[in-house]
């Protein structure tokens, strides 16, 4: 996810792997400004991309220029709840 997620969870609800989080039973969900993707569950499917009404996610190669450090970001996202 880019910044322009406004979390409406419409990739969420659509993702055939469930790899898009928070999910709506995690404490965060009410609190996150935005949803990550965990790029190790990702099947690249694109389902997601069609789904989200504000253009915010993207394929890695295809990431906008200035919203490529999200790919980065969504990665750590997952790299830092693993270790806790
Ligand atoms: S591209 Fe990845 S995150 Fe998006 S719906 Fe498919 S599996 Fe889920
Ligand atoms: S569909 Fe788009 S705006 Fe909605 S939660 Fe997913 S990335 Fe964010």
């Amino acid at each position: 996810m880019t910044a322009p997620c406004v979390a409406d969870y419409s990739c969420l609800e659509i993702c055939p792997v469930s790899c898009i989080h928070p999910h709506p039973d995690h404490p965060d969900f009410d609190t996150v400004e935005q949803l990550f993707i965990d790029p190790q569950a990702c099947i690249d499917c694109g389902a997601c991309v069609d789904a989200c009404p504000v253009d915010a996610i993207h394929a890695e190669e295809q990431l906008p220029e200035r919203w490529k450090h999200y790919a980065r970001i969504n990665r750590e996202h997952f790299e830092v709840a693993s270790r806790v």
